[in-house]
């Protein structure tokens, strides 16, 4: 199968309407909405550092097209070995179709004639959410995005110089946004810690950080398991 035209892409993901409905996004984005509105005297003392800094962020950490070549992609969860995703992945573009969010982009000639139209994620445009029924998945019929395999994207970490709260101003947006749960908690002290065994680098907590340097950092698996099935 030959790649799929890049003409259809900026029509799909212009379109807001979710193709395949995901009960996890819906409800995350609810719960989004409802903290909002419970919280509106706080949100509306931080909006505006919280917006300024959120475009500072993404304007600093978003994957530029120009440095792709260099970067190891994130791919979708469940993706197996690189050489053996760049392989079989037919470029089919279902995964991106399937995806409620939005999080799923081609990747585009910059990243490299082997790499371009491929799936990836780039969080600070928009993370996984972690769909409890991956759709992304169910949708790949060549099978390199698989749920036998572990779900794990990236690794996460707090960097304490960058995060308002290690810096004792009230932040807690990365753990109450978290939608994995016992990936993130707080210390005694209100301050976020990321915990490895549980987190899948889906990047939510590096998409809402709202500090001027994005304190999450967050890197693709540089390595997957190969599938052997
Ligand atoms: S699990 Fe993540 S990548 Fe897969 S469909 Fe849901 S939001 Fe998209
Ligand atoms: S659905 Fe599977 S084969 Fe198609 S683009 Fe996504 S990862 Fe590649």
């Amino acid at each position: 199968m030959g790649l799929v035209p890049l003409l259809l892409v900026p029509s799909q993901l212009d379109s807001n309407a979710c193709v395949v409905p995901c009960s996890r996004y819906h409800a995350w984005v609810a719960d989004k909405r409802s903290i909002s509105r419970r919280e509106l005297f706080r949100g509306k003392l931080f909006q505006p550092i919280r917006d300024a800094a959120q475009r500072g962020a993404a304007a600093g950490r978003s994957v530029r097209r120009q440095d792709m070549a260099l970067r190891i992609l994130q791919r979708p969860p469940g993706a197996v070995a690189e050489g053996q995703f760049l392989a079989s992945c037919t470029r089919c573009g279902e995964c991106v179709t399937a995806c409620p969010p939005r999080a799923i982009r081609w990747a585009p000639a910059e990243a490299g004639e082997k790499r371009e139209g491929t799936p990836y994620i780039d969080p600070m445009r928009q993370a996984c959410v972690m769909c409890s029924e991956t759709p992304c998945i169910t949708a790949c019929e060549p099978g390199v995005l698989r749920t036998e395999l572990p779900l794990t994207m990236a690794t996460a970490r707090v960097d304490a110089i960058a995060c308002l709260a290690w810096q004792g101003q009230p932040c807690r947006l990365c753990v109450d946004q978290c939608p994995v749960p016992g990936a993130i908690d707080v210390d005694e002290a209100d301050r976020p810690h990321i915990h490895a065994e549980a987190c899948t680098g889906c990047g939510v907590c590096m998409q809402v950080c709202p500090a001027p340097r994005n304190a999450i950092d967050h890197q693709p698996l540089p390595s997957r398991p190969f599938w052997h099935g």
